[in-house]
């Protein structure tokens, strides 16, 4: 690899420590950028050098071609890969890249134009004869003739921007009447995630699966296909979970996928690791959607049933090397899955959650689990960037030991201090619709009941160990005690602890647990019953060794100020200890209020003060982490006055609108 002795990685995070992993193992030294928020980032710290590029916001410092080119330059690094996202999709960064004398990790600008607009991907593909999904993708924007045409294909249809990726900028128009609010909400997010506010439409499929080909391509003019991708399962538009292959696929229909997807590369003369995503219908019809002219974040399935590193073959192609394997030499071995584990709530949208991991512990590695992160325990996830936290991926024989084994990784995954999906994704990876392989891309919307599971009272067992924790961490003299000295212990006398669990959330109730000193242990009193526990407490690990009513059991028992969170037969239990001298306790309630879920910035009022409005009827649109967030009346009532206008930034936490129940 002689033209490229030093890589430069214009990302951050997960994707930036994995590219640096095998540039490291190929003798590469590897530089990194970070803006202020990312100065103490792992991929800062597993750099062999670093540079600084600018403030937090990613348009003042990691969107800056021209400062990373500036920091290539300054750093000795003699090639710079993107990695996805940010600058990777970016004709005239990759342009700006070749004509410093570096090398860009990615395809040509000539096809990563030829394929940037989806619109214009369309027009080529359905030029090379690649069938294309019922639509209109032209450049005559008029929002009469868009309704016209939406009317033309049929509804529901799919409002998507042209520019976009990530699902955004992407609605849904189940009927024409829906149509022009749903195209105004498009044009929204497309012109806040892109600049560029143009969009297609397309028929609505109802129950297609999302499948893509991974293809391969050097400069010598060969081109090669990985097989494929399954990422149906998805929410917003955006994956959660991909398995490599596709489960139940028919080998012809892949010939057939794959020869499509290197004709549409050799079409554009493509160069490097890319994408064709294709819609496969229940028929077996697949439809050309766009192709990603990057590496993807579910690449590591391809790598786990190929037994290639892309990385590598990246860099090797971009020095000019042709493809490490021919087509013949490449084949599927065994079953991989990947699943994306996100800071988010799925019980409110999947609303993605910022804070500090307080607490991150990963299933080890090994040739059946893979852990992809670019954070470790204290780091934040902020409102800056992507909150992916992770991605687990795991690989066995076949299909249904690869879902076993991801079971068991998911339970064996520890995030504390933030809301995180592991809990949606483990309900996933049990739900008998994913064993059976019972794919499409509504399969969150269609078993959300089952993988949201109505809210249930904590057990008896996990109130008693995060009770029992709570009762042991108070004896280390290095634990300080939040709310005052423990009845009695000072003075060796037997003594009662009155604790009160919360927990979080709206509505969360409370739960009294009564702690009796006894000589061997402590006797519980909580709803009623009595348990007799006793257990031992590990300050540096959190370890909870405990004998619940004779049976023992291990648990990780972790505190961070009044939360615990509990790690308990697989499960990730979170309890708030309330004040007892606060009453309730003293955590504004956001109950029958409309409150501000992250900072963000109000872009539609969609009522007038004094306006009466009936429970769920939305009242005002905040624009946070890129996404639309549409906040409803919590009841009938009435909106008493509007205290922002549209364009102005709000925090977390306040107050947006004064609200009345009726
Ligand atoms: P993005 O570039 O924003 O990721 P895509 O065009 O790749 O957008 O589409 C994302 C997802 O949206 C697809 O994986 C699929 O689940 C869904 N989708 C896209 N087009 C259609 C369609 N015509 N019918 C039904 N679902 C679609």
């Amino acid at each position: 690899m002689s033209r490229i002795t030093s890589v430069l990685i214009a990302n951050r995070g997960e994707i930036a420590c994995r590219v640096m992993r095998t540039a490291r193992r190929l003798g590469l030294s590897t530089v990194a950028v970070y803006s202020d928020a990312d100065a103490d980032a792992m991929h800062v710290a597993m750099a062999d050098r670093a540079v600084h590029i600018g403030p937090a916001p990613a348009r003042e410092s990691y969107l800056l071609g021209d400062r990373i080119i500036a920091a290539a330059k300054a750093a000795g690094a003699d090639a710079i890969h993107p990695g996805y996202g940010f600058l990777s999709e970016n004709a005239a960064f990759a342009e700006a890249v070749a004509a410093a004398g570096l090398v860009f990790i990615g395809p040509p600008a000539s096809a990563i134009r030829a394929m940037g607009g989806k619109s214009e991907a369309k027009a080529l593909m359905e030029q090379a004869g690649v069938p294309l999904v019922p639509g209109y993708h032209g450049a005559d924007q008029d929002e009469a003739l868009l309704a016209a045409e939406a009317a033309r294909i049929g509804f529901p249809v799919l409002i998507k921007a042209s520019a976009g990726g990530g699902g955004k900028g992407m609605k849904v128009a189940e009927t024409a009447a829906e149509f022009p609010a749903a195209l105004a909400s498009a044009k929204r997010e497309a012109k806040a995630s892109f600049g560029d506010d143009r969009v297609l439409i397309e028929k609505y499929l109802a129950r297609p699966r999302h499948v893509e080909i991974q293809v391969f391509a050097d400069s010598q003019g060969d081109c090669v296909y990985l097989f494929e991708r399954d990422c149906s399962i998805q929410r917003r538009h955006q994956k959660v979970v991909e398995e490599a292959p596709a489960p139940g696929m028919d080998p012809a229909i892949r010939a057939r996928m794959g020869a499509a997807a290197v004709a549409a590369a050799l079409a554009i003369g493509y160069v490097g690791a890319g994408t064709v995503e294709f819609l496969l219908d229940s028929d077996n019809s697949f439809y050309f959607m766009e192709m990603n002219t990057r590496l993807q974040v579910e690449h590591p399935v391809t790598e786990a049933i190929t037994s290639q590193d892309l990385v590598e073959w990246q860099l090797r192609v971009a020095a000019g090397e042709p493809l490490p394997l021919t087509q013949e030499q490449l084949a599927i071995n065994g079953h991989a899955i990947e699943v994306r584990l996100y800071a988010e709530d799925p019980a409110k949208g999947f609303l993605p959650q910022t804070g500090r991991l307080s607490h991150l512990r990963f299933p080890e590695a090994g040739p059946h689990v893979r852990v992809d992160t670019g954070v470790r325990a204290g780091d934040a996830i902020s409102i800056h960037y992507d909150p992916m936290i992770a991605k687990l991926i795991v690989w066995d024989r076949d299909r249904a030991s690869a879902v076993q084994r991801l079971r068991r990784a998911l339970a064996e995954t520890e995030i504390a201090g933030l809301n995180a999906n592991v809990p949606f994704l483990s309900a996933i990876a049990a739900h008998p619709g994913f064993l059976a392989a019972d794919l499409d891309t509504r399969f969150i919307e269609r078993y959300g009941d089952d993988l949201l599971p109505p809210h249930a009272a904590p057990a008896a067992d996990v109130l008693a160990l995060a009770s029992l924790g709570l009762v042991l961490s108070r004896r280390e003299p290095a634990n300080a005690d939040p709310w005052g000295a423990v009845g009695g212990l000072a003075l060796n006398l037997p003594a009662v602890d009155r604790l009160a669990w919360r927990e979080p959330g709206e509505g969360g109730t409370t739960h009294p647990v009564e702690v009796e000193w006894q000589r061997d242990g402590f006797l519980l009193k909580q709803d009623g019953r009595s348990i007799k526990t006793s257990g031992q407490l590990d300050p540096a690990d959190g370890i909870l060794r405990a004998t619940l009513e004779g049976t023992r059991v291990n648990a990780r028992w972790v505190c961070q100020g009044r939360e615990v969170n509990l790690f308990y037969a697989g499960g990730t239990y979170r309890l708030l200890l309330s004040d007892p001298h606060a009453g309730r306790d003293g955590e504004a309630s956001g109950h029958g209020r409309l409150i501000s879920p992250m900072p963000g910035k109000v872009i539609a009022l969609l009522v007038t003060e004094g306006a009466d409005v009936t429970k769920g009827q939305p009242i005002i649109v905040l624009e946070a982490m890129k996404m639309e967030h549409t906040l409803k009346a919590p009841a009938d009532g009435k909106v008493t006055d509007l205290r922002y206008q549209v364009g102005d930034q709000v925090a977390e936490g306040v107050e947006l609108v004064g609200f009345e129940a009726a």
